[in-house]
């Protein structure tokens, strides 16, 4: 790895020294071409000091040569000067090479034919001002090596063996190693010119580089750089900074960069970011990371987010920073779009789930609570029908209404929130007291007093309330948010549209539902505890026995019978009601198959069953099993199954039809559906609901004429009635006055065990029937 990096990078230089290398060579003849006037100069001058001397012919021929040669090296010198621009002939070095090393071997001549002339005093002065001349040119010509070695080879070996040839063997010799010397000083200078040249080309293209990055740097929009000198202030001033602030570049040269950021700072608080700035700028051991400042210009709200290095001298002192800076302005506005998102409930504008459960972490220090506080899980009762009945829209919108209604009566610092669904949580920061906390509950539940106006209809709404205080309730937010959920389960428990407070025992109670759960999955499983009581049906007229109800009992071995009110629920919610209706189902019909009467068998099916197993494909199944006739068993179910998506209730019943199976609807008039939907439904049975019954009376018209109008109903679309919780004689008789065709109640028979039936199958009329009428039953029926 290592090797290829410096593989490339050799050769990464090489190329750059191949396109190199004629501006190289340009910069090379051009600094030797300085030198020129300064060496023709000196020629000139010892040309003509010689020409002054007492000369012979070939001496003052060679002069004449020499003063040529350097004619031709100034007409070459010339050249150059005037067109310094032109391509550089490549032959000019090795030229001038020649012409100095002709001149280098006339000048030797020159001092050869003196030195003949001379005595041997004068004759070592001339060699000192030869060696001297020699080395002068080498070190003025040793710019390029073909000038600075002609001349130095070209005089010095002339020297070497002439003085040679003249019998001066050591002068010879050692003029011979000066050359040699020389030679390599030419060499080596040459090569340190060239350094120099190519560190100066290198630093030039540096520095465009640099600039061609700067420039497409600033170019892009959202970043730009910024430097300031040693007193913090601006020393560049980016065009993007300026037109951010909106004021010319000039005005900002030299203007310390933190007032300006002061300038143009938020009322709400960049204040402390720029004074951190300001800070971190007088400091400058440490390098700017990431430093965001929530600025304002020209009325704009704009995030910028610095990183700068400093820039220190020699001696570590400050000179300056040096940095980028980014406009995060759009990222900024995205994050706190996202951020209010996440607060905010979209649907009701309230605090979201994730606001609140901040808030109420706030209200805990790590483990210590540091501010008491209450707080309130609020459900709509009814808001599932509407839903399913009318359809999401018309829910949100109801939604959207109940969140108004609340907030209206509550003020800050208490927080409502939607925690998804119809599902609402209250913050209550401080400390309650029960009384408070009722009749805060009262006001909100007043709010919703009035009905709503959904899709124009009138919806009357209540909600179940469960509240649980911080610290008596619970010492976290997530203890706190059960307990309130505890409450809330116990309000609706208790018969919603209520508040409820966390006491300690819902805890356990909620605990014993653990507990019974896994108990019933037991008693599911293994069958043990578990019976059946049939509690007998009448018509109403005849006073015959027509058929009964199986109702599900459960012998706990703790707890003793347990009425199916306080395990069916739990059955429900678990999902064990589908094992459990199954069991029943089971038993009941072979129980019913065996009798010696053809009775009709009513079997409760929870909605939980509809909703979670082909129940029609199971009743279908059982009934073979069994082999009772289908038309002896009645399937009753509640009007609850009909509300919102009712396809899968739809499509049992036409498979009940299909196999002749009876359906009965049980506890009529308690649910929401409209009487005119189930006109549609193919019904043989509807059940007047025990609610009914029991306030029949000569005082409550009401009642009664709810009965005689699901009489004519059930009358309208063929089906029967039966009366259920008849409990007196009066109910019974109002009853049968008012057309009810079958009755049922603990006035004609309680559940009973299979044991205690047998007998009543042979005597098929109640003990107490009579068909005679008291005053109170026709005044009931008058009403
Ligand atoms: P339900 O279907 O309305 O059953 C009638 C309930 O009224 C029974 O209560 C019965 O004992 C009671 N009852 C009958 N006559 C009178 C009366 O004159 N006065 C009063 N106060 N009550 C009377 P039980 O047995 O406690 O059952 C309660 C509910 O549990 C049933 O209401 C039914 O919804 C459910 N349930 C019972 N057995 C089953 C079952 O096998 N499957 C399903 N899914 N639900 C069942
Ligand atoms: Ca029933
Ligand atoms: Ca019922």
């Amino acid at each position: 790895m290592n090797e290829h990096r410096k593989d490339f990078r050799s050769s990464y230089h090489e190329d750059e020294q191949l396109a190199e290398a004629p501006r190289l060579l340009r910069l090379q003849v051009a600094q030797l071409m300085r030198q020129i006037p300064l060496n023709l100069a000196v020629n000139a001058v010892a040309l003509v000091a010689l020409a002054l001397m007492p000369l012979q012919e070939l001496q003052r021929a060679g002069l004449a040569l020499l003063a040529l040669i350097y004619l031709w090296l100034f007409s070459l010198w010339w050249q150059h000067r005037q067109a310094p621009k032109q391509a550089l002939q490549a032959q000019l070095p090795w030229r001038m090479g020649a012409v100095l090393a002709l001149a280098g071997v006339l000048y030797a001549l020159q001092a050869e034919a003196l030195m003949q002339q001379l005595h041997e005093p004068g004759r070592l002065v001339l060699v000192g001002v030869a060696a001297a001349f020699l080395a002068g040119g080498a070190w003025a010509l040793c710019g390029l090596a073909q000038t600075g070695l002609g001349w130095s080879l070209g005089n010095g070996l002339t020297m070497a063996i002439s003085l040679y040839s003249s019998g001066h063997v050591l002068l010879g010799g050692l003029t011979l190693l000066f050359t040699a010397v020389l030679c390599s000083h030419v060499l080596e200078g040459e090569r340190q010119a060239r350094e120099r040249v190519a560190q100066q080309l290198r630093l030039e293209r540096q520095h465009q580089l640099l600039d061609v990055a700067l420039r497409d740097f600033e170019a892009d929009a959202s970043d730009w750089l910024w430097e300031l000198d040693g007193e913090g202030r601006l020393r560049h001033v980016s065009v993007h900074l300026a037109k951010a602030i909106g004021r010319p570049r000039v005005s900002l040269y030299g203007k310390a960069f933190v007032d300006l950021l002061f300038e143009g700072s938020q009322p709400a608080g960049a204040s402390a970011a720029i004074a951190d700035l300001a800070h971190r700028l007088r400091s400058p051991a440490r390098p700017i990371h990431d430093l965001l400042l929530p600025l304002q210009w020209q009325g704009k709200r704009r995030w910028w987010q610095l990183r700068a290095k400093p820039m220190l001298d020699d001696e570590g002192e400050l000179q300056g920073w040096r940095g980028v800076a980014a406009d995060v302005t759009a990222l900024q506005l995205r994050d706190e779009a996202l951020r209010r998102l996440a607060n905010v409930d979209t649907l009701t504008g309230l605090a979201s789930r994730h606001q609140f459960q901040a808030a109420l972490a706030q209200h805990w220090a790590g483990e210590r609570l540091v501010q008491p506080c209450a707080l309130m899980l609020i459900d709509l009762d009814n808001f599932k029908a509407v839903n399913d009945s009318l359809g999401h829209a018309a829910g949100d919108e109801l939604l959207h209404g109940v969140a108004q209604r609340l907030q209206a009566v509550l003020a800050a610092p208490n927080l409502l929130a939607r925690l998804g669904g119809d599902e609402f949580a209250l913050l209550l920061p401080g400390e309650h007291d029960l009384p408070a906390l009722q009749a805060l509950a009262e006001q909100l539940r007043a709010a919703l007093h009035e009905p709503f106006l959904v899709q124009q209809r009138r919806l009357y709404m209540h909600m179940s309330l469960g509240a649980a205080r911080a610290p008596s309730d619970a010492s976290s937010p997530s203890a706190l948010m059960q307990s309130a959920d505890l409450a809330l389960y116990a309000a609706k428990a208790a018969g919603r549209d209520q508040l409820a407070c966390f006491e300690p025992h819902l805890q356990a109670a909620a605990q014993q539902r653990l507990s019974l759960s896994a108990e019933l999955r037991q008693a599911v499983a293994s069958g043990d505890g578990l019976y059946i009581d049939y509690q007998p049906k009448y018509a109403m007229s005849t006073g015959q026995l027509v058929g009964v109800e199986a109702l599900v009992r459960w012998q706990h071995w703790q707890r003793g019978g347990l009425s199916p009110s306080s395990f069916i629920p739990l059955a429900e919610e678990t999902g064990l009601i589908v094992p459990l209706g199954e069991w029943v189902l089971e038993r009941a019909c072979s129980d019913a198959a065996g009798w010696p009467q053809a009775l009709t068998l009513a079997v409760n099916l929870s909605p939980v069953q509809i909703e979670r197993i082909d129940a029609g494909a199971l009743i279908e199944r059982v009934l073979e099993r069994s082999g009772l006739a289908p038309w002896r068993l009645e399937i009753e179910i509640t009007e609850s199954v009909f509300i919102g998506d009712s396809g899968r209730a739809e499509a049992l019943l036409a498979h009940l039809k299909r196999l002749g199976v009876r359906v009965a609807l049980d506890d009529f008039g308690t649910g929401y559906s409209s009487l005119g939907a189930l006109q549609n439904l193919p019904l043989d049975t509807l059940k007047i609901d025990r609610s009914f019954v029991l306030q029949l009376g000569p005082d409550n018209p009401r009642a009664t004429a709810i009965v005689r109008t699901v009489v004519q109903l059930a009358r309208a679309i063929g089906a029967q009635t039966v009366a259920e919780g008849i409990e007196t004689e009066m109910q019974l008789q109002a009853l049968r006055l008012l057309g009810c065709d079958i009755g049922q109640g603990y006035h004609l028979s309680r559940p009973l065990a299979p044991e205690q039936l047998r007998p009543l199958l042979f005597a098929p009329l109640p003990p107490s029937w009579n068909t005679s009428q008291t005053p109170a039953a026709t005044a009931a029926v008058a009403a």
